[in-house]
């Protein structure tokens, strides 16, 4: 058997007055799942965004693929912005990571969608485990950025990926074989934009005692650096469970048996992975019924705990710029910005920087000389518009104060 010890942490940051990141840790209807969202848009709804995804994930059994219960997630997201004006724009961002066992070896599965991320420390080294869904990560992976360039990009949280964006959703999963010993991390890009990798490594190898202590020190280090986002953590070690210090009796051995979809759909939840009329498995399930509960009580404080995981070896049982430090996701079409091309203010589609992304709309015939100094910036960092007619009001604005 292996055991998860957990702990994630959420802060607001230092500049934000709300937080719009969310997690799971722990507690959903898979006690393996564990789950960073990092919400986008104005007022609350980023909050909204999160928490949805959140709600819908935390109902998730193991048997069903994540892929399905994320775009389910995207479909609530859409809904309730539909409902709602002031919720139009809202998005956010996931990473999941649960566990389980596939081919008789214990795996994490970890999904993603957008730019929170989730790593692997294994023997000394910080292993990415997700490759970001943004504009600097594509430019990094095409070879026209290279990583440091895009650290420091002032675009470097404009994500190509998001939930509520359009009504498909597409998310990358990896499955991951892990071992005791390993430490595994998601967190939101308010630690990755201020913590560098290295940091991060320090961090989390010089905390042994547990991921308590861990996930701590990384969120105050993002503080410390200033904390201009929300920053959100979670560590989860995995470790091998001491045996028992009495044998077990006969009838007390934890068997699992692979989950039905018919079982999985039922209200029973995890607990009807169990073998039934075994009493060491009704213990158990009376154990993890009682480890939730208790889990619920200590998110209220810092969502730590330690969930007993089913990783029996033997059987089978069933992861647009709207300011320079908000994620913004991105629908190339529909997105302008202007530039200067050969000293006149032009007018693009799409997105700056990668020119399969972009396309000139129209030459404005303004000269580059004529557009006044508070404009330069916008169009040299070629700010995003989300609709043409707002950048056709940047143009006018442009040529009544030449
Ligand atoms: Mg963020």
């Amino acid at each position: 058997m292996l055991l998860l010890e957990h702990h994630g942490t959420t802060d607001p940051g230092k500049v934000r007055k709300n937080n719009e990141d969310s997690i799971l840790v722990g507690t959903g209807r898979d006690e393996t799942l564990f789950v960073v969202a990092d919400g986008i848009g104005g007022f609350e709804a980023g909050e909204v965004a999160s928490s949805i995804a959140i709600e819908v994930l935390k109902e998730v059994v193991p048997s069903e693929s994540m892929e399905d219960a994320i775009g389910e997630a995207n479909r609530r997201i859409l809904d309730a912005a539909r409902g709602d004006e002031k919720l139009s724009n809202m998005g956010t961002t996931v990473v999941a990571m649960r566990f389980g066992v596939r081919e008789e070896e214990p795996v994490a599965e970890i999904s993603h969608v957008g730019d929170s991320r989730a790593y692997l420390l294994r023997d000394g080294d910080l292993r990415p485990l997700t490759e970001d869904h943004s504009l600097v990560a594509e430019l990094v992976r095409s070879g026209d950025l290279t990583r440091d360039q895009a650290s420091e990009h002032p675009q470097k949280n404009l994500i190509t990926r998001a939930l509520g964006a359009e009504d498909e959703v597409e998310v990358d999963t990896i499955v991951l074989p892990v071992e005791p010993g390993d430490r595994l991390l998601l967190c939101s890009d308010g630690l990755t934009d201020m913590v560098p990798e290295p940091k991060m490594l320090d961090l989390l190898a010089s905390s042994p005692e547990g991921p308590e202590r861990a996930s701590h020190a990384l969120v105050r280090a993002a503080l410390d650096a200033g904390g201009v986002d929300n920053v959100t953590v979670v560590v989860v070690d995995v470790k091998e469970e001491e045996p028992p210090a009495t044998p077990p009796r006969r009838g007390d051995t934890q068997e699992m048996r692979p989950v039905t979809p018919e079982e999985a759909d039922d209200t029973g939840g995890t607990e009807r992975r169990l073998e039934s009329g075994n009493q060491g498995a009704r213990a158990l399930a009376r154990e993890r019924a009682a480890a939730r509960k208790r889990a619920r009580t200590r998110q209220k404080r810092g969502r730590s705990g330690r969930t007993l995981v089913a990783f029996v070896r033997v059987l089978a049982v069933a992861l647009l710029l709207a300011a320079a430090l908000t994620p913004v996701y991105l629908w190339s079409q529909s997105r302008h910005f202007l530039g200067f091309d050969e000293g006149e203010v032009v007018v693009y589609r799409g997105l700056p920087y990668a020119p399969v992304l972009n396309e000139e709309v129209r030459r404005t015939g303004l000269e580059e000389s004529e557009v006044q100094e508070r404009y330069r910036d916008e169009i040299e960092e070629h700010r995003l518009y989300s609709s043409e007619e707002q950048v056709e009001d940047v143009v006018n604005d442009l040529e009544s104060s030449r």
